[in-house]
């Protein structure tokens, strides 16, 4: 650098600066911002001082640049912080104002700026209200040779275009199409420039405005053949960031429906899938392939459901349609409405521009609505305590509490038995012991029999329906020649024969099965049953670890997609199943498979072959729905051994699934189990879950336009000829399965189990919705005794209000059966509690293969604040109960509400609390005086230290205002029941505790179910005061509070919908092909609105 004379105090400073900067290291960063300060207050204060930093000679601009590219990025903080980049502006505004101007000081100046820029925020604003656009807009007009100008110029302009409202202003400057002048093709030379200058014109594009200029003067084929000139020549890969700055223009621009319909008619879905399939084998290439295909999915022609409608293929009339709400608008649309496209979708172009942008707050706004669903209404927090029924209206329900009246007189207690009873061993002294899934059983025992010996397998008849079998057992057939088996066996297999399942699950027996179905009514009133319910299934005894996800996978799915419309002629579209037509295709070429889902539980609305071995499957909505599908369960058969096979189910509707993280779908072959292995397996591999390019129409989607449904895709090789298989989205567990259980229950009974069974009421459909009694009997009728039994807490549980959450059915199954075992602990636990269970609030949803609802086309765990007695019954009766147990003055203990998680992992519980829910908010600070009991935590602490899957950090115990009116909330609130939960099993598997890693089968949902019961007995030993004193730190309940209280700063806390981690292949859900909202106009702003400027900023100009 030049010698700086020193005979003035900001040429010193800058010489004390420069001096800094040459010791570069050991440089005391106090010093150096004590003098640049000084340096900008001069600036600032004296007109002398800018004149002698920018004067012609003086080394003052090289000085402070070169003291920036010392220190990095730690100066220019400063230099922002002390308000320089004002300082600079007005340094760019005095000179342009100079003639000639000085070249050199422009550059210096836009070479600073260029740094100062990208750390200053308000960077855009502060140049606009300066009106430093136009300045280097014009010496960039001016200097389109001159690449040493340009440069400097372009990375400042890249800056200003960050600002939406700069990027319109620049685009109507003509900046687009200066731009484009410098754009050329492929050259090794002067790269950085164009590198800049397609990432300034990607920023503009980002403004419709311009992006529908671009589109007028046809640069998307321009930068299209750019993009290949590039691909065809930088056959290296030196300029892959070239390449893709040429896609985020591309990107851009088909953010408006007039981009992607140049883009389409350019061909540029032929140029980019096949330039990103020339790439595939370069993994550094992978950005260019993900931007390509983000790309291609955004144009891809949206396609229309091939379903008539989207409302279910099923019709039932409702006794009367609520006044509003989504089942009242169903009704109210006319019949011949299209309801599975808006035609509104063609014209998302129409908006005015917005040309006043004002400057994006998103980060702010993100932050707020994080928390929104979260009840900051202390009114709504606090117990309510009127409106329930009367109680003469209550009375109804005081017989289903007989053993509140009952005194067993005149009942003869058999002494031998009862003094057997554990109640008479010191129950304070019995260890807890914990059983786990993975330790021997009777169950597991008899699971080793299986693999060593062939199975003693029992015969019956099943008629079988031509070569494959594709149509399972009659119940027509069942119901006329019970015991004929010949007279309806045909075809070559003719008689099954059946695994002995009777043997291996004690709770299973196929022919009570077969005459549980009779008395079940379905909707479309099936007479079909599905093998592997009539045959029961067993754990697998091997382990199924949750799937490594493969990288490239989803890329691989959406590119077959992608070639569905590059090669139209391979494809099939060749329908093989469909409930929507009177009679199903025949299918007997031998080149399709057959489906059939037309059984109990089942949900297949339509099967299409799309090639050779590929098949799109659409789902059936819930009855009187047009939405909500998630769950399947269908049968395939016809199937060629060896073949991989590709299904997509391509009409889900949820952001994200498991199935991305590792779940897979279940299968069970009817082959495998006739041959001694009745289960369920997890199968399938080139699992994945992405928005695909069918149109979901604004009715469906909650009123938003644009939106698309979501593929899950899974690949299967099929072992056997001649198989029946089936699969299915959980275990399923049908209301005949519950039927049949609850039967053999009856079965386990002792003398010493009072066991009840009552119909709580009927369902819409007819079904009858079960009630369970469960406690332990007095032993004897002395007063004591009656007495004791009279005064048990009860429990109140609940399960499956949500059909497709079938693993809330097997959790309960384990606790059924848990509570009428003999064992000393299950006796114990009967002798605490009395037991009030519906094991199924929502029979004909499970029935008719709903995911949600019921038939009233409702989420029944949404109705609990007022229930209607005609089209909810069983919410309606259920609360019922409760209220009737609250007016006599017997609220319950615990009340439990089982369920399935389609997004999370391990088990898990919600509940209530008031505090908890303001601390989260961080309103209301007052209301943290409240007492509360902070009991609430106790149970779920108990399970996380007993139960291998239940994971504590999962917990939460917010009450949301989106679920107020859910059984969880309302038995709190209005019932008071202090310990109200919701139980959360995963569909996936665990990612903590000793099933780490594996997915979560029948076994491990009902072990979760017993050890609640065990859970719930220590929560009453707990609460005797010997146990106490001795475990009150094993369960430090406040230290846990004080943990969550001491997270509430960071929003993590709140209960997400998915916590997954990341993966290496970015899951991209954004493509959708509406357009990118634009902030909201705002004509109002002016250079006087000072809220958009730094402090120091403002100081300045009141200065
Ligand atoms: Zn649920």
């Amino acid at each position: 650098p030049k010698e700086v004379p020193s005979n003035s105090r900001v040429l010193m400073l800058l010489g004390q600066l420069e001096k800094l900067n040459g010791e570069a290291v050991l440089s005391d960063a106090e010093v150096s911002r004590h003098i640049t300060s000084k340096i900008l207050h001069l600036i600032q204060t004296q007109e002398k001082t800018r004149k002698e930093i920018t004067a012609k000679g003086s080394s003052g601009m090289e000085v402070i640049l070169a003291s920036l590219e010392v220190s990095g990025g730690r100066r220019v903080g400063v230099l922002v912080s002390k308000g320089g980049t004002a300082i600079l502006l007005q340094l760019l505004i005095t000179t342009s104002k100079e003639w000639p101007p000085s070249e050199e000081l422009m550059l210096q100046l836009h070479t600073i700026l260029a740094k100062v820029g990208p750390k200053d925020r308000k960077f855009g604003i502060k140049a606009r209200i300066n009106g430093a656009l136009n300045i280097t807009v014009s010496l960039l007009k001016q200097n389109l040779q001159n690449h040493k100008l340009l440069l400097p110029c372009l990375q400042v302009l890249r800056v200003y275009s960050a600002n939406s409202v700069n990027a319109v202003s620049l685009g109507k400057n003509g900046v687009v199409e200066l731009l484009f002048k410098i754009i050329g093709p492929y050259s090794k030379k002067n790269t950085s420039i164009l590198k800049v200058t397609l990432d300034t014109l990607a920023a503009l594009l980002k403004s419709k405005a311009n992006a529908r200029r671009a589109v007028d003067r046809t640069y998307v084929p321009t930068l299209l053949a750019v993009y290949q000139d590039w691909h065809r020549n930088d056959t290296r890969h030196r300029h892959v960031h070239i390449r893709k700055a040429i896609l985020g223009c591309i990107r851009n621009i088909t953010n408006i429906k007039l981009g992607r319909k140049a883009f389409l008619e350019a061909d540029g879905m032929r140029i980019l899938y096949s330039t990103s399939t020339e790439c595939l084998s370069v993994r550094t290439l992978d950005p260019l392939i993900n931007t390509s295909s983000l790309i291609m999915r955004k144009c891809f022609p949206k396609n229309r459901l091939p379903v008539p409608t989207i409302r279910s293929v099923f019709h039932y009339q409702l006794p009367h349609i609520p006044a509003e709400g989504p089942v009242a608008q169903l009704y109210r649309q006319p019949p011949d409405v299209d309801d599975v496209v808006d035609e509104s979708d063609d014209n998302d172009d129409t908006e005015a521009d917005t040309e006043n942008d004002t400057e994006n707050e998103e980060d702010e706004k993100n932050h707020k609505t994080q928390n929104d669903d979260i009840e900051t209404d202390i009114s709504k927090l606090r117990p309510k305590e009127n409106l329930t029924r009367p109680l003469e209206d209550l009375k109804m329900y005081e017989c289903f509490f007989p053993e509140l009246s009952e005194n067993f007189q005149g009942y003869s207690f058999d002494s031998s038995k009862s003094c057997q009873t554990p109640a008479v061993l010191p129950k304070s002294l019995a260890p807890i012991v914990v059983p786990t899934a993975h330790a021997p059983s009777p169950l597991s025992l008899a699971q080793g029999e299986l693999t060593d010996l062939p199975l003693d397998l029992d015969s019956i008849c099943i008629s079988k329906d031509g070569p494959g079998g594709a149509v399972v057992g009659s119940l027509q057939g069942e119901l006329e020649h019970d015991d004929d088996c010949s007279s309806h066996s045909s075809g070559e297999l003719g008689v099954l024969e059946v695994p002995d399942t009777a043997a291996l699950l004690p709770l299973h027996d196929p022919e009570l099965y077969i005459d549980m179905v009779k008395g079940t009514k379905s909707v479309p009133q099936y007479t079909e049953v599905a093998y592997p319910d009539y045959f029961g299934h067993v754990a697998p005894t091997f382990r199924e670890h949750i799937l490594e996800r493969v990288y490239g996978v989803q890329r691989a799915k959406i590119f077959q997609d992608i070639e569905r419309m590059i090669h139209p002629n391979d494809i099939l579209d060749k329908v093989v199943y469909d409930l929507d037509l009177k009679r199903s295709p025949v299918i007997d070429d031998g080149e399709s498979l057959k489906f059939n889902s037309q059984f109990e539980s089942g949900n297949l609305r339509k099967a299409v072959q799309v090639r050779k071995f590929e098949y799109d499957l659409i789902l059936n909505s819930d009855i009187n729905s047009n939405h909500y599908h998630q769950w399947f369960y269908f049968e395939v058969s016809g199937m060629r051994v060896g073949s991989s096979y590709r299904f997509n189910i391509i009409n889900c509707e949820k952001v994200n699934s498991q199935f991305n993280y590792g779940m897979q779908v279940l299968m069970y072959s009817v082959q495998e189990a006739i041959s001694g292995h009745p289960r369920w397996v997890r199968t399938g591999t080139e699992i994945c879950y992405y928005k695909n390019h069918f149109s979901r129409s604004s009715i469906a989607a909650g009123g938003q336009k644009g939106k698309s449904y979501y593929t899950m895709t899974f690949t299967v090789t099929f072992q056997y000829r001649d198989d029946v298989c089936y699969f299915a989205y959980h275990y399923p567990y049908t209301y005949s399965t519950l039927k049949m259980h609850l039967q053999k229950l009856e079965a386990l009974r002792t003398p010493q189990i009072y066991l009840r069974q009552d119909v709580l009421c009927e369902t819409l459909g007819g079904n009858s919705c079960p009630l369970l009694t469960i406690t332990a009997m007095p032993q004897s009728s002395s007063n004591d005794q009656i007495c004791q039994f009279k005064n048990r807490p009860y429990v109140f549980l609940t399960a499956r209000v949500h059909p497709g959450e079938t693993n809330a059915s097997w959790v309960m199954k384990g606790t059924l059966e848990f509570l009428m075992s003999p064992s000393p602990m299950a006796q114990s636990l009967r002798e605490s509690y009395v037991f009030k269970i519906v094991p199924m609030l929502n029979p004909d949803g499970v029935i008719n293969g709903n995911h949600r609802c019921s038939l009233s086309g409702e989420d029944l765990n949404r109705q609990w604040q007022r229930p209607s007695p005609d089209l909810h019954p069983t919410i309606f009766h259920t609360k019922g109960l409760l209220q009737y147990l609250s007016s006599i003055q017997r609220v319950p203990l615990v009340y439990c509400d089982y369920h399935g998680h389609s997004r999370k992992k391990n088990v898990f519980m919600y509940g209530c609390s008031i505090k908890e829910t303001l601390w989260q908010t961080n309103v209301n600070a007052a209301a943290c005086d409240l007492q509360e009991d902070l009991s609430y935590r106790t149970l779920p602490k108990i399970l996380s230290q007993l139960a291998p899957a239940f994971s504590m950090a999962s917990c939460s115990f917010v009450v949301e205002k989106s679920k107020e009116s859910t059984a969880r909330v309302v038995v709190w609130r209005e019932i008071g029941v202090q310990k109200s939960y919701t139980m959360e099993s995963t569909l996936c598997g665990c990612d903590q505790g000793k099933y780490k890693g594996l997915q979560i089968g029948t076994r491990e949902l009902e072990e979760m179910g017993a050890q609640f019961c065990i859970a719930l007995l220590r929560l009453k030993r707990l609460s005797s005061p010997l146990e106490f004193r001795n475990s009150s730190h094993f369960l430090d309940v406040e230290n846990d509070l004080i943990e969550s209280r001491c997270k509430v700063t960071s929003s993590t806390t709140y209960v997400l919908d998915e916590d997954e981690p990341s993966f290496m292949e970015e899951v991209d859900y954004s493509a959708e092909s509406n357009d990118e909202p634009e902030p909201d106009p705002d004509p109002q702003e002016t250079p006087a609105d000072e809220d958009g400027l730094s402090d120091s900023e403002l100081a300045l100009r009141r200065s």
